[in-house]
C-alpha cells in the first residue's frame, strides 16, 4: 500500500478537500473522467456521514498493490457512533458507486474502505504512484482554508518538537544541578578541614619559610572554597531554593562594619569608600549583599593592576533607590563583552588564560540583586576602567 494523501474530517471545508484530493488522485493515475467523478463522489458521501455524525475522522487516499494489480482506495476511519452501523443515506449511495466496499468496526473504530481497480490501460506502475504521492507532498494549498490548515499542522509539529527539546533541556539542566550540588558538598567538607588545620598550623611555632608556605596554601584553599560556594549557589538558584533572610538594615553602619573586610580583600590596591550622608534603611539579606559587594570589589582588584585605585561609592537616586558603584582602573571590557558578563559561566576570552575563575560570580550577583528588587549593570572603557553599578530599593519606614 502506498498512501498518496490524507485528509482529516472535522467540518464542511474538509469535505471539499476530500472531494478535490480524491478526484485529483484518480485523474493523476489516469482513470476516466466518469470513474474520477464516481470515486470522488463516493468518497465525499462517506466523508459527509462521518463529519455529520462524528466530527472526527480521517480519509486516506491510497494505492493498493497486489502482484501486478493496482487499485485506488479511500480508507475512511472514525470513532464509531450509533447510526453509522446501519450504513444509511450517503453510505448506501457510495456503495452503489464503487465496486469494492468494505466496512468493519474494531475496538470502537469504524473503517470504511472504498476501492476500484485501475485498468491496465492506465499503465500505472510504482514509479507513477510515487510521482502522484510527491505531487500531493509538494502541492501548494489551493484554498485559504487549506493554507491555514497546513500552517496549523506545521506550527503544531514545530511546537511539539520544541516542547520535546525543552523537556530534554530541562532534564539535562536538572541533572547538572544535581551534580553541582553533590560535587559541591563532597568538596566542601575536606576543604573545610584542610583550612582549619592550616589556620592551626599558622598559629603554631614554625619557621618563616613554613609560615609563608602555609599562607599560600590558605590563600589558594580560600579561593577554592569561594568557587565551591559559587557552585552550590548556582545549583540553589537554579532549583529556586535561594531563600533570603531579609532584615531592615541601616546602610551606613552596615558598610562601615564591612569596610575592614573589604580592605582585607584588596590589600594590594588603593581602596576609597565614599558614602552619601543621609541615613538609609534597606530591607536586605545581609550575608547575600556582602557576597555581592565582595564579589564585585574582588573582581575590581582581580582585573586591575596592583596599586591602582578602586572606588566604592553610594548615592540615592530619584527613584528612591540606593545605588552602589564600584569603579576600577583595570583591563576594562569591550561593548560586546559588557552585554554578556552577567550570563552564566561567561568569561571574556582573553581573561581565561591569565585569571582564575569560573564565570559564575556576576551571574549569582545579578540574581541576588534582582531578587532584592534592584538592577545591576556595568560601564567600561576597554583597556582603561570598569564601573559596576547596582541598585536596591530603599525600605519605606
Ligand atoms: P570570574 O571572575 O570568576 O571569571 P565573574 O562572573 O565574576 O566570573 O565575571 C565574569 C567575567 O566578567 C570575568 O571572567 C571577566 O572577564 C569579566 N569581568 C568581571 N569583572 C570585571 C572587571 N572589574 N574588569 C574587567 N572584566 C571584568
Amino acid at each position: 500500500m502506498i498512501q498518496l494523501v490524507q485528509v482529516s474530517l472535522e467540518n464542511e471545508m474538509d469535505l471539499t478537500m476530500a472531494y478535490k484530493r480524491s478526484i485529483k488522485a484518480a485523474e493523476l493515475l489516469g482513470l476516466s473522467l466518469s470513474t474520477q467523478t464516481s470515486f470522488a463522489t463516493a468518497v465525499s458521501e462517506v466523508c459527509r456521514e462521518v463529519i455529520d455524525k462524528t466530527h472526527e475522522g480521517t480519509a486516506s487516499i491510497e494505492v493498493h498493490i497486489e502482484g501486478e494489480r493496482y487499485s485506488l482506495a479511500a480508507v475512511i476511519t472514525y470513532r464509531e457512533v450509533t447510526g453509522m452501523e446501519s450504513l444509511q443515506g450517503g453510505i448506501q449511495y457510495a456503495k452503489k458507486l464503487i465496486p469494492l466496499f468494505n466496512y468493519i468496526v474494531t475496538d470502537g473504530v469504524g473503517t470504511i474502505e472504498l476501492k476500484l481497480g485501475i485498468p491496465r490501460s492506465a499503465m500505472v506502475n510504482r514509479l507513477k504512484v510515487i510521482t502522484v504521492k510527491d505531487y500531493f507532498g509538494q502541492a501548494e494549498p489551493n484554498t485559504p482554508y487549506e493554507e491555514v490548515r497546513q500552517r496549523n499542522l506545521q506550527l503544531f509539529l514545530i511546537n511539539e518538537e520544541s516542547e520535546i527539546a525543552l523537556q530534554q533541556e530541562k532534564y539535562l539542566n536538572e541533572q547538572k544541578n544535581e551534580f553541582l550540588s553533590v560535587a559541591g558538598h563532597e568538596l566542601k567538607t575536606p576543604l573545610t578541614i584542610l583550612r582549619a588545620y592550616t589556620q592551626m598550623a599558622l598559629r603554631s611555632d614554625c619557621s618563616d619559610i613554613t609560615l609563608a608556605h602555609l599562607k599560600k596554601i590558605d590563600t589558594q584553599a580560600q579561593k577554592l572554597q569561594t568557587m565551591i560556594m559559587q557552585l552550590l549557589d548556582i545549583s540553589k538558584i537554579e532549583k529556586g531554593n535561594a531563600d533570603y533572610n531579609l532584615e531592615k538594615t541601616d546602610l551606613n553602619s552596615y558598610l562601615t562594619d564591612m569596610s575592614d573586610l573589604i580592605r582585607q580583600l584588596v590589600p594590594s590596591h588603593e581602596l576609597i569608600i565614599e558614602m552619601h550622608q543621609e541615613a538609609v534603611e534597606l530591607n536586605i539579606d545581609r550575608l547575600r549583599m556582602e557576597q555581592v559587594i565582595m564579589n564585585i570589589v574582588g573582581n575590581a582588584a582581580k582585573y586591575s593592576p596592583a596599586g591602582k585605585q578602586i572606588k566604592l561609592s553610594t548615592k540615592i537616586t530619584g527613584n528612591d533607590e540606593l545605588q552602589i558603584s564600584v569603579e576600577d582602573q583595570g583591563i576594562g571590557m569591550s561593548d560586546e563583552e559588557l552585554l554578556k558578563v552577567f550570563a552564566k559561566f561567561y568569561r571574556v576570552s582573553d581573561v581565561t588564560r591569565l585569571y582564575s575563575g569560573l564565570g559564575m560570580g556576576l551571574y549569582i550577583c545579578s540574581k541576588i540583586i534582582k531578587d532584592h528588587g534592584g538592577r545591576i549593570w556595568v560601564e567600561s572603557i576597554h583597556g582603561k576602567s570598569s564601573t559596576f553599578h547596582f541598585t536596591i530599593p530603599v525600605a519605606l519606614i
